[in-house]
């Protein structure tokens, strides 16, 4: 007899009727401590997680009555009488086992075999189900080591068998056997889905969709389309959007200031401005200025391709915050680019008249101490920063808006925390990233916000001429910039990030380095990674910008957002070793200015499918927001913003590619359940609380229980 393994206390809170589901897994029958070491290398260590493990496959094992209706090769499950065993003449022979179905015989052949085990499981004269792949092998029906064995009495096989993941130590058996244990501890739970949603698509209850999901008949109940696993899918994307809304609704609770600005400022740097705001430009700025005006607090996303003209939309909210007589904050991910942002600001800030100062890691001793004392006074409407503004002698006289340039550097969970901060009335937040996302994972990701999207480049662009070559030709790629850079050209050249290891990518950009400073002369390259002082690196980024230098070679730290207009090439070396987005936030980089632009994409031959198909969508389009949806079209939605950084969930069930729509489905569904059942005690709130304890949403769960 087994002893169960002690059980922790249940959370406080967590509905009893869930708790079967929450046990040990080793309290499921045939797992025992080394099956249950397996289930946790798949991250099942409770029924619950087994429970929402759904098949990836299925082996269709054909009943047939008789030998003569198989069709070898293939899998099939038939009534068989044992006949006689024969054992292997010689050593490293197999033995064979025949049997029959009365009118045929079939070999069972199986190598290896232990004498005993075979007596037991085939006796002689008697009858046996036996599954398993028959071939013909010199005209002989032969099953080589059958699936399955056994008594008439058992309950037959399923006709198409599940195929679980597994895991070393695991065996579709044991799985099989555990998931059958599981769903006899599935119980009937409150729904949480709406009812008229639900009767539209046609979805199961939860139970059912469950023992349905993991009892296909055939490959088309494998398809995320079947009527269960979008239940089931939906639950998840649900429960991740009922947190999510109720971290934003915790958010706005908070006591946030209406801002509201007489637009005084904002008229002049409109007047100022070389060219007319874009649509989406003006749009987002109206969005801005709205949600700044009420009194809750703004909690908003702006998403807008490189080179979208997001800096000024943040100028212009910071605006608003100074025409209330508030001050703002901008910060960058960066060194460089909080100076970058100065520097694109300066004239613009100056036309409108207000203070703008910059605060970073760097600044230290008297200037910086000048800067905390006119901030704390309210002499500066606008601070630039990094990091380094989050510190806590940094005080302002009246901070209403946080602008935070994020280029994916913070999750989910810690921007909450980052909202969580702040005084009795927290700044309003706008978080402006440049990666364009598609719309399903910009709702997974920032469903908690709201959306403001630049998805309107400025006119006037040029196209970026875009060709891939094998890197065979690099002497002519030389040759060529070498004629545009006698004609003036800026370029970049892109180190290969090939290596886990930064400093073996580095020896490869140092190396490039030197060949090109050989060719084009000390003055005319310079080279930046992200290993060297900042004070070097951005001497040689000002070089480049202004200065002497018109060959700049990098490792990808030129990617979060540079901004040199002149540079008209970009050559990215091994560019098959890059993602997709990554190509084009490189790209980006040129195009800026008036001068057509092009982009070098040298490659390894020979290249990879997918590679070829990167590089080829490269070359069709410019637009972010089709990159980004080929890219997750292309990947997983986890590797498309790379799960660990980004603080996107990982859903069990849910595809977020190939059930995008849901996600929208279940974020409205969110928002409104909580705004017609606020404290979810309601019918459908209570039911929903089973949601989010069945699918451990904590947040969620701390959120309600802070009301
Ligand atoms: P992002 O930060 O979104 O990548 P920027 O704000 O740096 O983009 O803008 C990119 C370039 O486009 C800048 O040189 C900016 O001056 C210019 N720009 C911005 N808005 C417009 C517009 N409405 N019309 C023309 N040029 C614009
Ligand atoms: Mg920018």
């Amino acid at each position: 007899m087994s002893i169960a393994p002690p059980q922790p206390a249940p959370p406080k809170g967590r509905p009893p009727v869930l708790f079967p589901l929450f046990a040990d897994i080793e309290t499921l029958p045939g797992v025992g401590p080394r099956a249950a070491k397996a289930f946790a290398q798949l991250n099942i260590t409770r029924p619950r997680d087994l429970a929402l493990t759904l098949p990836v496959g299925g082996v269709l094992r054909r009943p047939i009555a008789r030998l003569a209706d198989a069709r070898p090769p293939e899998i099939v499950t038939l009534r068989l009488t044992i006949d006689r065993h024969m054992p292997p003449a010689r050593k490293g022979r197999p033995w064979r086992v025949i049997a029959s179905d009365g009118a045929q015989d079939v070999q069972l052949v199986f190598f290896h075999a232990r004498q005993d085990w075979l007596a037991k499981e085939l006796p002689v004269g008697a009858a046996r189900i036996i599954s398993g792949k028959i071939e013909l092998f010199d005209g002989m029906a032969q099953i080589v080591h059958p699936d399955l064995i056994l008594d008439p009495a058992d309950p037959p096989p399923a006709p198409y068998e599940p195929v679980y993941p597994l895991s070393a130590g695991l065996t579709q058996r044991i799985v099989g056997r555990g998931v059958a244990a599981t769903l006899e501890r599935v119980p009937p739970l409150p729904e949480w889905i709406d009812r008229g949603l639900k009767a539209q698509r046609g979805w199961p209850d939860w139970d059912e969709a469950l023992r349905v999901a993991h009892h296909p008949h055939g490959p088309g109940d494998l398809s995320p389309d079947t009527p269960a696993r979008q239940r089931l899918a939906y639950d998840e994307l649900l429960a991740h959007q009922l947190t999510l809304a109720l971290a934003r609704r915790s958010v706005r609770r908070g006591m946030g200031h209406a801002t509201a600005g007489d637009g005084r400022l904002r008229r002049r740097v409109i007047a100022a401005l070389p060219w007319p705001l874009t649509g989406a430009q003006t749009r987002s700025i109206d969005e801005i200025a709205a949600d700044m005006a009420e009194p809750r607090r703004m909690n908003r996303l702006l998403q807008g391709d490189v080179g979208s003209g997001k800096t000024v939309v943040a100028l212009m909210a910071a605006l608003i915050a100074a025409e209330a007589g508030g001050q703002a904050v901008l910060m960058a991910p960066t060194e460089i680019l909080a100076r970058q942002h100065l520097a694109a600001l300066a004239a613009l800030a100056e036309a409108a008249g207000i203070r703008v100062a910059v605060l970073t890691g760097r600044d230290k001793g008297a200037a910086r101490q000048q800067v905390l004392n006119d901030l704390a006074a309210g002499l500066i409407d606008l601070l630039i920063g990094t990091h380094a503004v989050f510190q806590k002698e940094v005080r302002f006289a009246d901070l209403r808006l946080a602008v935070i340039d994020e280029q994916h550097r913070f999750g989910v969970a810690q921007r909450l925390e980052l909202a969580g901060k702040g005084g009795a009335a927290p700044p309003d937040m706008l978080v402006m990233t440049a990666t364009p996302i598609p719309r399903s994972l910009a709702l997974a990701q920032y469903g908690d916000m709201d959306l403001s999207v630049l998805d309107e480049k400025p006119p006037g662009r040029k196209p970026v001429a875009t060709v891939a070559l094998p890197l065979d030709e690099i002497d002519r790629i030389v040759d060529r910039l070498d004629r545009a850079m006698r004609d003036g050209a800026r370029a970049y050249w892109v180190c290969p990030l090939v290596e886990e290891s930064e400093l073996v990518d580095l020896t490869a950009a140092e190396e490039r380095f030197r060949m090109l400073r050989a060719r084009f002369g000390e003055d005319a390259v310079r080279l930046v990674h992200g290993q060297m002082p900042p004070e070097d690196r951005d001497r040689a980024m000002a070089d480049f910008a202004e200065g002497p230098a018109q060959l700049l070679v990098a490792t990808t730290v030129i990617e979060v957002g540079v901004n040199v207009p002149e540079a008209t090439i970009m050559v990215i070396e091994r560019a098959e070793s890059f993602g997709l987005a990554q190509l084009h936030q490189l790209r980006g980089r040129v195009g800026r200015g008036r001068e057509a632009s092009s982009c070098v994409l040298l490659y390894q031959a020979p290249l990879s499918e997918t590679a070829t198909r990167r590089l080829a969508i490269l070359r069709e389009t410019e637009d972010g927001f089709r990159i980004a949806e080929e890219d997750l079209a292309m990947r997983g939605a986890g590797d498309v913003i790379g799960t660990a950084q980004s603080g996107l969930p990982r859903f069990r069930i849910a595809d977020l590619e190939r059930q995008a729509g849901l996600m929208e489905v279940a974020r409205q569904d969110a928002r409104s359940l909580l705004e017609t059942d606020p404290d979810l005690d309601g019918e459908r709130g209570r039911a929903a609380r089973h949601l989010l304890w069945l699918l451990e949403q904590d947040r969620a769960i701390r959120l309600i229980a802070a009301g």
